[in-house]
């Protein structure tokens, strides 16, 4: 039975928490790979302008080159419409349609608390296994996820993992104000980001953290 870890986001930019997340999934769940899948047209996001497709998808693919167990997809960037997480899972099934499989959508707590709020969320625990990391400022005890019908949060698996206090939110403010970015994201995309010239107009008032 194949076991394939699928790692959502904005990724605007990636950074280490990302990462960590995907790999601690990856060894503990003993999956075989994990696709991280940037969104194309980010509904949940429109308040701010996030940073094209492409860059992001450049972005994840520089962080990811060096792991033989990690993978970008271009699924949901190739797609016209705004990005469903339902419809990204859906797809998957159907390419591996011909092999046993078994998905494991990793998310962190934060992301996962507005879950009611995507589109079909209902369908998407027949579909995968979520893995819910924690992320600072978000325990599990004091998020009990109730909003979430317990037909969901029944498929919930909590991966307990070092906490790291990064955000993308925060490494654009970084970049906005002139500040260091080492060691809170791979060396090739701070690069990556000088180069394009990417967040440094970002307004921080605009920027509402989600
Ligand atoms: P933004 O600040 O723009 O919202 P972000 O850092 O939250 O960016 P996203 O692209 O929104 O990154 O998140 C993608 C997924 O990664 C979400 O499920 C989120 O919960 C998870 N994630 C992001 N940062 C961390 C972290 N430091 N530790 C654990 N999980 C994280
Ligand atoms: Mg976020």
């Amino acid at each position: 039975m194949l076991r394939i870890g699928i790692m959502g986001g904005t990724f605007d930019p990636i950074h280490f928490g990302h990462l960590l997340a995907a790999q601690e999934a990856l060894v503990r769940l003993s999956l075989q790979q994990v696709i991280f899948v940037p969104t194309g047209n980010s509904y949940q996001k429109s308040y701010r302008s996030v940073t094209p497709a492409e860059e992001r998808y450049m972005m994840t693919f520089l962080a990811t080159l060096d792991n033989p167990k990690f993978s970008v997809s271009r699924l949901e960037i190739d797609r016209e419409d705004p990005s469903h997480t339902v419809d990204t899972l859906r797809e998957m099934r159907y390419w591996y349609a011909d092999q046993a499989v078994e998905f494991f959508f990793i998310t962190g707590i934060d992301a996962l608390m507005s879950m009611d709020t995507w589109t079909e969320y209902e369908k998407i625990p027949e579909l995968c296994t979520i893995v819910a990391a924690n992320r600072p400022g978000y325990d599990y005890e004091h998020y009990r996820l109730d909003n979430l019908p317990e037909k969901v949060r029944s498929r919930v698996l909590r991966l307990e993992i070092p906490l790291l206090s990064i955000s993308s939110t925060e490494i654009r403010h970084r970049v906005a104000a002139g500040e260091n970015l080492r060691y809170l994201l791979p060396h090739p995309v701070e690069q990556y980001i000088y180069k394009r010239g990417l967040y440094k107009d970002e307004d921080p008032r605009r920027d509402v953290v989600l």
